[in-house]
């Protein structure tokens, strides 16, 4: 018996379900054959590692005897195409890697911009909310009302901020300013919770990075909840107009104004 008839029938050997005279066959050409008495212990020990490793799994000996099969079969001469499989395999996996991938990775930056662009939108927002409280003359109109506030604007912005919430016992109105979102003007109209003043910009919404992920519906409108060195801010578009509110006050007490403001808009 030559060596790769050996190695095709050892896993019957091994379990002795070869006819008499082949298992002697076999037998002899190991006592005499380092090369297959390797093979052997290999096949014995990868059986015993199946058995363990799967104990339940009726596929084992299955798959066993493939691979053994496998292993077994005379190395006929490869058919052009295995070859030319053999050779393309790499640059075909690769491709397939990109195929899953570049839809990803696409997907993946476009989703980190939009995170970052809403996070400039947020620092933007505290950035103005900021300069106003740090502003000398703090109100460029103080009191008097929404219908005292909103005129002032007129002549002052090329745009006429949609704001009907008059402020309440809980948000009074406090007054209003000018005032600068990125690139453009805005009008801020500033509220208060207690002693916590409270910005709301009003600006031009177009050629903004406005969030599309992660929004949360309030009264009407699809805004946009975060938070930024300790302020909390919620950003929400109608029409052609973008509103961003600033404050310390807590989320839920800055989300409860944003309801009055867009409910009521
Ligand atoms: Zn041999």
């Amino acid at each position: 018996m030559r060596c790769d008839e050996v190695r095709l029938h050892l896993l019957d050997y091994q379990e002795g379900r070869l006819r008499p005279e082949a298992q002697n066959a076999v037998r002899a050409h190991l006592d005499g054959c380092s090369d297959c008495i390797r093979a052997d212990t290999v096949e014995q020990e990868l059986t015993r590692l199946l058995e363990q490793r799967l104990p339940q799994h009726p596929a084992s000996l299955a798959l066993k005897r493939r691979l053994a099969a496998r292993w077994a079969q005379p190395s006929s001469p490869r058919s052009w195409w295995s070859r030319w499989r053999a050779s393309l395999a790499p640059a075909l996996a690769a491709t397939a890697v990109v195929l899953v991938a570049a839809p990803l990775v696409y997907y993946e930056r476009a989703a980190s911009r939009a995170a970052r662009e809403q996070t400039a939108m947020v620092a933007e927002a505290v950035n103005d909310h900021l300069r106003l409280l740090a502003s000398p003359r703090s109100l460029d109109v103080e009191r008097g009302g929404l219908h005292q506030v909103k005129p002032w604007f007129a002549g002052r912005l090329d745009f006429a901020p949609v704001v009907t919430f008059e402020g309440d016992a809980d948000f009074p109105l406090k007054g209003g300013s000018l005032g600068y979102f990125r690139d453009r003007k805005a009008a801020v109209f500033v509220y208060a919770r207690r002693l916590h003043p409270i910005s709301l910009l009003v600006f031009r919404a177009d050629d903004l990075p406005w969030p599309s992920r992660g929004l949360t519906r309030l009264d009407g409108v699809d805004a946009s909840i975060a938070a930024d060195r300790g302020f909390n801010v919620i950003v929400w578009r109608r029409g052609q107009l973008g509103y961003a509110l600033v404050s310390d006050v807590d989320a839920r007490e800055l989300a409860a104004l944003a309801a009055r403001l867009t409910g009521g808009s």
